[in-house]
């Protein structure tokens, strides 16, 4: 059994993350270190990464953290092809994000240093909307009202 406190816990301080950013209190470089430090931060105990940016995972951007609109592309990096993950160790932190979605602008960028002659990145975006959902590969447009399946313990302007 793994701990999803310590998730919840991350997740919480992500989403104060997201809402210093939005409004413009921290840059989204400093936003990227915190959040990425929360997803690691889950080894303090059996934690899971993905709980840690759950309150991003489905409707931001990992690399330019942008809210995207719902319907609008959103590429999980853990449906790329199995092949092309392990021979080249993908992962959030090789790829320089800090959760599995990449917005439509962020995709190309980020992946084609990974990219050779066998895979392009439109290879890529087109494997995974073949094998995958439709609302796999889109965005849900806004953060979960809940966390990990618990209400928030604040709001987000609570110490405002
Ligand atoms: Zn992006």
């Amino acid at each position: 059994m793994s701990c999803h406190d310590i998730g919840r816990g991350m997740n919480e301080v992500v989403r104060m993350t997201i809402s210093l950013f939005d409004k413009g209190e921290i840059s989204r470089e400093s936003a990227v270190k915190i959040i990425a430090t929360c997803g690691v931060a889950v080894n303090w105990c059996d934690g899971n990464e993905g709980e840690a940016i759950e309150y991003i995972n489905r409707c931001r951007c990992g690399k330019c953290l942008r809210l995207v609109h719902g319907g609008e592309k959103l590429y999980s990096v853990l449906d790329l092809p199995y092949n092309f993950k392990e021979d080249r160790r993908i992962d959030p932190d090789r790829l320089r994000i800090v959760s599995y979605g990449l917005c439509e602008e962020c995709f190309d960028p980020v992946l084609r240093p990974f990219c050779d002659g066998m895979y392009s990145v439109d290879d890529l975006k087109k494997y995974i909307e073949e094998r995958h959902d439709i609302k796999d590969f889109t965005s849900e447009g806004e953060p979960p009202a809940y966390n990990n399946g618990c209400k928030w313990v604040r709001g987000t302007d609570w110490f405002d």
